[in-house]
């Protein structure tokens, strides 16, 4: 009898000419329509960073001003703004992430600590903003205005202060005009309430972006805080004007999540981004290392959907 030689079973290199399928194909046989969820979740994860990453983000000619707020507690405000901020960095987009939460995670997140004075300074006359924006070790075109816990007091402190809803867009309009500086960007990551620090976030901003976490409970708030935002318009901020909302924390695989997302969409249909964010344990614990996903994995697919966040709200305005 023959003897077996699996060797001989191997195609040669001429007879795979041309018949080699690329990682897509591969992919989309192993895991294709009728495989696990799993394996549809990886294909759909590789497409889409596939297409993500080849695209370019439009840049901004004007500063565009965006506050990221919800006065729910624990959405992901500062993981959008951290997130957001440092994808349009990561493009070379000029970025200043102003953190107005005394939590300070944002400030963190990007590797900057407060080192003596702070956005606290700058609010209270103590500082110009100059002297406090520091640029952020991930990215040399992303810029932080630090903030600490003693931001927490400022909000007595002003109560009695005449235009006190102002205080921080004159801060960031002077610095803008005397520095020079052409950021396209300029994010204030917001404490969880709607008191006066927030009221100053609006004031100073052009947009408002508004993380939406998808739970049970996601569109309760959301109407008092559409409200608040134009309650700011109309008397204090005529050109706050483009809202939107960006759902963080959807589970692709439960019908709850979904439904979730559909109920969103279809109460806010023109301010929902039809990027949205997954829950992910890679995101908090980026977050738990003090860092951005766009720099501790660029890879994953929060950090591909953030970038391609970042595409739709470049093409917004
Ligand atoms: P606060 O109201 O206290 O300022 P926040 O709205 O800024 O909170 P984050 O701090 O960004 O919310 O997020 C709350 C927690 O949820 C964090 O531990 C964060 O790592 C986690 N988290 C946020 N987004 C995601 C996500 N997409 N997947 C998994 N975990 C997430
Ligand atoms: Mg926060």
């Amino acid at each position: 009898m023959e003897e077996f030689k699996w060797e001989d079973r191997i195609p040669s290199a001429r007879e795979l000419r041309g018949g080699f399928e690329n990682a897509d194909d591969i992919l989309s046989r192993i895991m294709g329509s009728d495989s696990s969820s799993i394996g549809s979740d990886l294909l759909h994860d590789t497409l889409l960073a596939k297409s993500v990453n080849s695209k370019r983000i439009k840049r901004s000619d004007a500063t565009r001003i965006v506050s990221v707020t919800n006065q729910k507690g624990g959405v992901g405000k500062t993981t959008t703004t951290v997130n957001v901020a440092t994808s349009f960095a990561a493009e070379g987009i000029p970025v200043l992430v102003i953190d107005l939460d005394p939590q300070a995670n944002t400030s963190s997140s990007l590797g900057v600590r407060q080192r003596g004075k702070g956005i606290y300074e700058v609010m209270t006359g103590q500082a110009g903003m100059q002297e406090v924006v520091r640029e952020s070790p991930i990215f040399p075109s992303l810029e932080v205005a630090p903030s600490s816990i003693d931001l927490s007091a400022i909000e007595l402190e002003m109560a009695g202060e005449p235009q006190r809803e102002a205080v921080l867009k004159k801060c960031l309009f002077s610095y803008l005009e005397r520095s020079g500086k052409k950021y396209e960007y300029v994010f204030i990551d917001c404490a969880p309430s709607l008191g006066l620090l927030v009221l100053n976030a609006l004031t100073a901003s052009r947009e408002v972006l508004i993380p939406v976490q998808v739970e049970y409970y996601a569109l309760e708030g959301l109407n008092q805080l559409l409200r608040t935002i134009n309650l700011v318009r109309l008397n204090f901020n005529p050109d706050l004007k483009n809202v939107m909302m960006i759902l963080n924390m959807v589970d692709r695989r439960t019908i709850l999540s979904r439904k979730i997302c559909e109920a969103v969409r279809e109460a806010y249909p023109s301010l929902v981004l039809s990027s949205s964010i997954p829950r992910l344990v890679r995101v908090a614990e980026a977050a738990a290392a003090g860092e951005s996903l766009t720099s501790f994995d660029p890879s994953s697919p929060a950090a591909v959907a953030y970038r391609q966040a970042c595409i739709e709200i470049a093409e917004r305005l």
